[in-house]
């Protein structure tokens, strides 16, 4: 099975618009030549509207960091589908800085998964275990409730896409990154062996997953080269326009 490769680029709070317009500037001309991996910018909501505009008429997608699962409603701060809609064909969702600081559950965030696909938004839906997990044996445990609860209810068929970021939570912003033959194996025996037995091996064939976790360009072609991973949900490189070519550049069939 070929999965085409994508990296996702996560600003998280980081940008105003200003330095959104100035960071896009300078990756822009490095994106547009690569066709052969799919490229997502995830800029902060308030730069969305710019970002979106920027990239009219490219074929470099658009992300947010998060999203309710509601379309309206008395929910102060928070941000719909609706409203993401005309600027998004992504949205990060699960994220381990959202479950670890503004109280994120396998249930919302499963909730964000089914809202978001019958929205026509494709999720990218974050799972990886702690350091205390890990050291503890738990990590396939931990990636395989993840990945069950956060796809419960989901109906997969040949209109919807879901896409998967291994992120193991210890390798987020610490400059140290898993082995890529470790992360492959997590995708391979706790994320792809869930999707077959949720959805059938079609589905955990063709579902696209990304490893995230101190990506950067020196070690991306590492990763990219292991059977399981399609990609990278990329930090803190994403902030450095060449940083961020280069390693979509490491991702190229
Ligand atoms: C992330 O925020 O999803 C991430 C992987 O961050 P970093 O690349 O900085 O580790």
């Amino acid at each position: 099975m070929i999965r085409k490769p994508l990296v996702a680029g996560n600003w998280k709070m980081h940008a105003t618009e200003t330095q959104a317009l100035t960071l896009l500037e300078g990756m822009l001309p490095g994106l547009i030549e690569i066709k052969d991996v799919d490229r997502v910018i995830c800029p902060p909501f308030t730069a969305l509207s710019i970002v979106a505009d920027q990239l009219t008429g490219t074929d470099i997608y658009v992300g947010a960091q998060n999203m309710h699962w509601e379309e309206s409603g008395a929910y102060t701060g928070e941000v719909s589908p609706l409203m993401l809609k005309s600027y998004c064909q992504y949205v990060i969702l699960g994220h381990s800085e959202r479950r670890a600081y503004f109280g994120e559950t396998d249930e919302t965030v499963n909730k964000r998964v089914l809202s978001a696909l019958s929205h026509g938004i494709i999720p990218i839906i974050c799972v990886g275990e702690t350091l205390e997990e890990r050291e503890s044996g738990k990590t396939e445990e931990v990636v395989q409730r993840q990945v069950r609860e956060g796809l419960k209810k989901v109906e997969l068929d040949h209109s919807k896409e879901i896409i998967v970021a291994y992120e193991p939570v210890w390798a987020i912003g610490t400059g140290k990154a898993a082995t890529p033959e470790d992360a492959n194996s997590v995708i391979a025996h706790s994320i792809r062996a869930v999707l077959t037995t949720e959805f059938g091996n079609p589905v955990a064939e063709g579902t696209r997953v990304l490893y995230g976790g101190s990506v950067k360009p020196d070690n991306a072609r590492e990763f990219f080269s292991q059977p399981d991973i399609d990609g990278a949900l990329v930090g803190g490189a994403s902030l450095k326009a060449k940083d961020f070519v280069d390693i979509i550049n490491a991702a190229r069939p």
